[in-house]
């Protein structure tokens, strides 16, 4: 209500479902151990950082930047293989790609549907565009339970579904099969995401060319960019020509479009960052096994779900030690006692693993 002279105050004005919203928690990092937010833990290689600082030194920044971004999109096309008779769409994070697809589909009543647990910005941004927010639950091990995907899509008849493969948090990947069958029973749109793709071996983008209702989402956010804001959608030019009419003309900022473009003509070395850390991942997920308790969920992404007992005390005891990871063990009765932890560098990984062992070591 709204007081006796009329000012309006934010529990006035504001729709309540959002009143009743948590923010989106951005933890304190400085100087920790950052291993909760899925980041590349590498900098630039040396030669690309150099050449990209005389590239941004002379960018336009006085000029909006190229509304269209026809630079960058070229070198998506060229370095990730884009299906040809597919568009790409660029958002500033493929966050922002989410809410321009729920933006558009947000008719009265519409719905927007995913598996839990996963991505909280699916949840999120369906709240905040007006969409209603159906889910099922994975099954224990979180794979897909495809009854209750199916009988979900028959009675919620979502306008969008979004299917996270490597799913986040749980790091696993769902079978090309059952996307199939996901987007043939879809009354709406089935946009996969696969923000992790470079951290495994399925690629799903030919589905866009060959199925009707498929888009798929990509970021450059886990390949060392997460500061430039950067992801993409590849679809059907139908589709992405309505989303575009959403797109603030200028979403992708010029000093991003520079130095995104520069990068991914070095695709190569970004790539080879990513297999890196794939071989890492099974060094720190083979650490993490031998420490007692824990048990450890098979990954394709750049991190790894763990579950060991008293996981929230042990995130306090890592974060008293420096170490920063994901305590999930809330999110989701499935997650009951999870923590996730990002793939860091090897000394990274092990200052992880030695304070975690002390955690356990010291809650006895
Ligand atoms: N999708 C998934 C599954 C994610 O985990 C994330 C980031 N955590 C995103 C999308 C968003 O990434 P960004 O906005 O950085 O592109």
């Amino acid at each position: 209500m709204s007081e006796a002279n009329g000012a309006a105050t934010p529990q006035s004005l504001i729709r309540e479902e959002l009143l009743a919203l948590s923010a989106y928690h951005v933890p304190a990092s400085a100087g920790m151990v950052k291993l909760d937010a899925m980041e590349n833990p590498y900098p630039l290689p040396d030669d690309l950082a150099a050449g990209l600082g005389a590239l941004l030194g002379a960018a336009p920044v006085n000029r909006y930047p190229e509304a269209d971004a026809r630079a960058l999109k070229a070198s998506i096309r060229r370095a990730l293989d884009v299906p040809a008779g597919c568009d790409i769409l660029l958002g500033n994070g493929s966050d922002e790609i989410i809410q321009l697809l729920a933006m558009a589909v947000a008719k009265p009543g519409a719905v927007l549907a995913s598996v839990e647990p996963t991505f909280v910005m699916f949840r999120m941004i369906a709240t905040f565009t007006g969409l209603r927010y159906a889910s099922c639950p994975l099954r224990a091990d979180f794979s897909l339970d495809m009854d209750a995907v199916l009988h979900m899509l028959e009675a919620e008849r979502p306008a969008v579904m979004f299917l996270a493969t490597p799913n986040n948090p749980t790091g696993n990947t769902f079978a090309r099969a059952d996307i199939e069958r996901i987007a043939a029973a879809a009354p709406g749109l089935l946009v996969v995401d696969e923000a992790y793709y470079a951290f495994g071996d399925s690629s799903h983008l030919e589905l866009a060319a060959r199925l009707p209702n498929v888009l798929v989402m990509r970021t450059f956010s886990k390949l060392g960019m997460a500061g430039l804001r950067l992801g993409f959608l590849v679809g059907a030019p139908a589709w992405l020509e309505q989303l575009d009419k959403l797109r603030l003309p200028y979403n992708v900022n010029v000093l991003t479009q520079i130095a995104a473009t520069r990068l991914l003509d070095s695709y190569p070395a970004l790539a080879a960052q990513a297999a890196a850390i794939r071989v890492d991942r099974s060094v720190l997920a083979e650490a993490l096994r031998a420490v007692p308790g824990a048990e450890v969920f098979p990954s394709e992404a750049n991190f790894l779900l763990f579950r060991i007992p008293r996981a929230a005390a042990l995130f306090d005891a890592l974060v008293a030690r420096g170490v920063l990871v994901k305590n999930v063990s809330r999110a989701h009765a499935l997650l009951a006692d999870c923590l996730r932890v990002t793939v860091g560098t090897p000394a990274e990984n092990r200052r992880f693993i030695a304070a975690l062992h002390e955690a356990v070591a010291d809650l006895g």
